[in-house]
């Protein structure tokens, strides 16, 4: 049991991130989750109990990182695991795609990873510890049509994994990357039933993966005994792709 530690997750109001709350939670850490809404951050609140926190971020604006980064420092919180989480996809082929899908896609996946670990690998070096968790895609090791923005974020948070990782690791800090496939969220209930049964074609499980199954590496991830683990990408995928 892993007492006293914070953990911090973005994107925590639902699917992946609400699991990784939960399982972080029940391992005896404090959380402070993160919804971009109000009335996302107090259901969060709500539902996790205790002593557990629920904020506002959105990781995409700049501002309101410096806001919520400001509001954790002022109320003393520090914490040890950060769990970057938060994504989006705007899918389009590349000959149709906007400026904007390509640009809200990266800043929110991709960018404001580098901004937030900017901010808390700081304390994390001087307390010579730390545990920093990006949760990728396996797309950003397979590519897929129609997600040019989505797999280039992706990929690119393999590589900043593996660059950071080597930063900090002679300070007991470790960063990696969780990679999961086809995951049962709102991301991918947002498929239409043709597409979800052309997905499950393709993974040799024959199932999409639950949300839990990400959450237990997560928590792994973040343990003691995890210690050695560093500028790793683990893929969770029913076997859809062995990289
Ligand atoms: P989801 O169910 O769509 O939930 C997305 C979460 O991210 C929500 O909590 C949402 O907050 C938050 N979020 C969205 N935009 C944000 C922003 N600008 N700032 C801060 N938070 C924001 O997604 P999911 O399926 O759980 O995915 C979680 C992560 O896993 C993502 O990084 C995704 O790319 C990755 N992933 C998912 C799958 C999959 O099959 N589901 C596969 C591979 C990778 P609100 O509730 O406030 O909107």
């Amino acid at each position: 049991m892993e007492t006293s530690k914070t953990a911090l997750i973005t994107g925590a109001s639902r699917g992946i991130g609400r699991a990784i709350s939960d399982a972080f939670a029940t391992s005896g850490y404090r959380v402070v989750g993160t919804a971009t809404t109000a009335t996302g951050a107090a259901a969060l609140q709500a539902g996790l109990g205790g002593d557990h926190l629920g904020m506002v971020l959105d990781v995409s604006d700049k501002d309101s990182i410096q806001a919520f980064c400001s509001e954790l420092g002022e109320a003393g919180i520090t914490p040890s695991v950060l769990i970057n989480n938060a994504g989006i996809t705007r899918d389009n082929l590349l000959l149709r795609m906007k400026d904007e899908e390509w640009e809200q896609v990266i800043q929110t996946n991709l960018s404001a990873v580098f901004h937030l670990c900017r901010h808390f690998i700081r304390p994390m070096i001087k307390a010579r510890f730390g545990r920093i968790i990006n949760i990728g895609s396996v797309v950003g090791a397979s590519g897929n049509a129609g997600q040019a923005n989505y797999a280039a974020a992706k990929a690119g948070l393999t590589g900043f994994t593996r660059s950071l990782a080597q930063e900090v690791a002679n300070r007991n800090v470790t960063v990696n990357a969780i990679a999961p496939g086809m995951i049962d969220t709102d991301m991918t209930r947002a498929l239409t039933d043709a597409q979800r049964e052309q997905m499950i074609a393709r993974i040799p499980a024959a199932r999409l993966g639950r949300v839990e199954e990400i959450a237990g590496l997560a928590v792994y991830l973040a343990s003691d005994l995890a210690g050695y683990i560093t500028g790793e990408t683990v893929h969770i995928n029913g076997g859809m792709y062995m990289a």
